[in-house]
This record gives C-alpha cells, sequence and structure tokens, in this order.
C-alpha cells in the first residue's frame, strides 16, 4: 500500500481534527503518500481529493470542527455514486481509507468495500458515544464539558430564583451526555432514551426536594427521551406537581454541543485512533474501527460497531438517584 487517503463524514465533532492530523502524519512517517477528501462521501463523489503535507495539518489540533468539512451524502447511498467515488479513487491509485465518522459513515464504508474492496479502516467521530467497539468517541467528552459547563451556569440563576430547570442535551438515541453531565452537574434527574422515563418518579422526587431543603432542581433531559423534548416534558411535569405556581424554566443547549476546542482526552483519542487506522491498514487490516477499549487500541468489525449497542451503566443512573436526596 503507497497511497491512502482520509476524510470525516456525518455529523463533526471536536477531535476529529487531532484525528486528521494523526492519520496524515503517521501515514507520512510510514513513507505513504495521504489525500485528503474534503466533504466526506460527497467529495469523494466529486474529486474533491488532493495531497496532504506534514504542514498540511499545522497547527488543527486545537481547533473544533474539521478542516476537512463534513456533509451528508444522498448520492453516495446510490450504486452509481458509489461507482463514481471508485473511479475518482483509483485515477488517483488510492488504496486504503481512513473514515472518520458516525455509524452511517461506517455503514456506507462496510457497503463500498463489500463492492469495490478497498481496504478501510475507520475512526469513531461523534460526540454521541453510541458507538460499540470503543469506549467513548471522539468528541464526547468535549460535548460533556461544554454541557457541564451549561448546567453550572444554569445552576446559578435556577438557585438564585427557586426554578425548576429542564436542561436538554444532544446524544440522538443515546443517554451518555445525558448522564456524564447529570452527574457532573449534580442533576436532581436524568432522563435517558435507554430507560422508560416515569412521570409519577419524577414528580414525587421534585416534591420530596420541595419539603426538604432543595428549592432549586435540574432536571438533565437526553433528546431522544421516550416522553419527549424538555419543554413537552416540563408542561407534563407541571401538570402535575403539588405546587404549580413555582417557576419552571426550560433549556435546549442544541449545537453549541458540537464545537469548541477539543479536550485533552478528545485530542489524545483523535491522535491514538488515528495513528491506529493507518497501522491497521499497513497490517492488513480492513472493514474494522480503531478505537480504545481499556486504554488499549482495538479493532472491531464494522458490522459490530454498526450492528451491536453500547449499553449504558445502570449504576450511573443509581448514581445519579442516590445523590440527588
Ligand atoms: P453522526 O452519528 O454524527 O450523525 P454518522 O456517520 O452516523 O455521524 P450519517 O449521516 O448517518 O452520519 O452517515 C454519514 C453518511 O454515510 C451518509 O450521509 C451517507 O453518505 C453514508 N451512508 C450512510 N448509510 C449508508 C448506506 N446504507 N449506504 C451507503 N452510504 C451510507
Amino acid at each position: 500500500m503507497k497511497k491512502i487517503a482520509v476524510f470525516t463524514s456525518g455529523g463533526d465533532s471536536p477531535g476529529m481534527n487531532a484525528c486528521i492530523r494523526a492519520v496524515v502524519r503517521t501515514g507520512i512517517y510510514r513513507g505513504l503518500d495521504v489525500f485528503g477528501i474534503n466533504r466526506g462521501y460527497e467529495g469523494m463523489i466529486e474529486g474533491d481529493i488532493y495531497q496532504m503535507h506534514s504542514h498540511s495539518v499545522s497547527n488543527i489540533i486545537q481547533r473544533g470542527g474539521t478542516m476537512l468539512k463534513s456533509a451528508r451524502s444522498m448520492e453516495f447511498k446510490t450504486p452509481e455514486g458509489r461507482k463514481t467515488a471508485y473511479e475518482n479513487l483509483t485515477a488517483l491509485g488510492i488504496e486504503g481509507l481512513v473514515a472518520i465518522g458516525g455509524d452511517g459513515t461506517f455503514t456506507g464504508a462496510k457497503v463500498f468495500f463489500e463492492e469495490y474492496g478497498i481496504p478501510t479502516v475507520g475512526c469513531p467521530g461523534t460526540i454521541d458515544n453510541d458507538i460499540y467497539g470503543t469506549d467513548y468517541t471522539i468528541g464526547f467528552d468535549t460535548a460533556v464539558n461544554t454541557a457541564l459547563e451549561a448546567i453550572d451556569k444554569i445552576r446559578d440563576t435556577a438557585a438564585a430564583h427557586d426554578r425548576i430547570f429542564f436542561v436538554e442535551v444532544m446524544g440522538r438515541d443515546a443517554g451518555f451526555i445525558a448522564i456524564e453531565s447529570g452527574i457532573g452537574g449534580g442533576a436532581e434527574f436524568v432522563m435517558v432514551p435507554e430507560t422508560q422515563t416515569d412521570l409519577n418518579t419524577v414528580v414525587e422526587s421534585l416534591n420530596r426536594h420541595r419539603e426538604g431543603i432543595k428549592s432549586s432542581s435540574i432536571i438533565v433531559v437526553a433528546e431522544g427521551d421516550d416522553l419527549g423534548n424538555a419543554g413537552q416534558i416540563m408542561a407534563m411535569v407541571k401538570e402535575k406537581i403539588d405546587n404549580p405556581s413555582k417557576e419552571f424554566k426550560f433549556t435546549t443547549l442544541g449545537h453549541i454541543q458540537r464545537g469548541g476546542a477539543p479536550t485533552a482526552r478528545d485530542r489524545v483519542l483523535g491522535s491514538r485512533c488515528g495513528m491506529g487506522a493507518v497501522d491497521g491498514l499497513l497490517a492488513g487490516k480492513t472493514n474494522c474501527m480503531s478505537g480504545v477499549m481499556n486504554n488499549e487500541l482495538v479493532y472491531t468489525p464494522f458490522a459490530d460497531c454498526i450492528g451491536k449497542t453500547k449499553s449504558i451503566n445502570p449504576d450511573h443512573l443509581a448514581l445519579i438517584e442516590i445523590l440527588s436526596i
């Protein structure tokens, strides 16, 4: 293998740049020509591919977003789109790919490998942490810390006005961001899609808090919760609570959780996965993801990354309940 290409695809996440840098520099260190593909599969189809050098990735490790830009490509889901992508890659002599993204990106990479056989190793780039085969995904730690900073600020105003605050965090169908920011932010309650939320338990708990010494409360809601969004859940709780004159507020944190300078953890994880992806390709690995489990670099087949569900730790939910008395 002499030429490889790297791209970012799907939702961007802080630490993707550290990963790109690691792919480019490891590739060059190992004697490869490394190409960058702009805007994921979209750029692969359009032929937006260029050779990268060591200096191409200077001064990016501390930046959020992705220097290669990201996109969602409907065309890559068609056989014609993938054929054009394959022709563009082979015209440049590219023999291996590093795909940085989430499960959608890996699904595309798996289909592409099965059709055209270009070896591909993935790196888990998503803030949601919902990928099997790695303890954490690149960007998760930064997103949690961004949410935490916001929760700390909301707590100040909640306490000043004796308010009950519902804070909605990202995570799509996964509650990892909600759980970690909830524990770190001392939330009274965390609602996640992985468990059925019982409204009565929330109401009882808030009533109990009011009888005690707590005058304000923070409830963290994962965006995919089965009961609805933070505003809808707030309205339902308000109807049932003993003292409806209590002031209720909700905040949706939104895309600020996607941006910002990556934390040290995300830079280290991005760097390790990126180097692992290149070394994996050179060792003959393909159709798999380079991730970190128990602090060891591991390769997990795309089929497992896509098909298996990473579970939340029920002890973490118990922890939140116990610590919120
Ligand atoms: P995130 O979890 O942050 O949203 P993701 O990688 O899951 O990231 P998706 O939008 O689901 O993001 O997928 C990225 C791209 O992968 C899609 O836009 C599409 O081009 C490609 N892709 C996804 N599924 C398939 C598929 N079945 N066949 C071919 N390509 C696919």
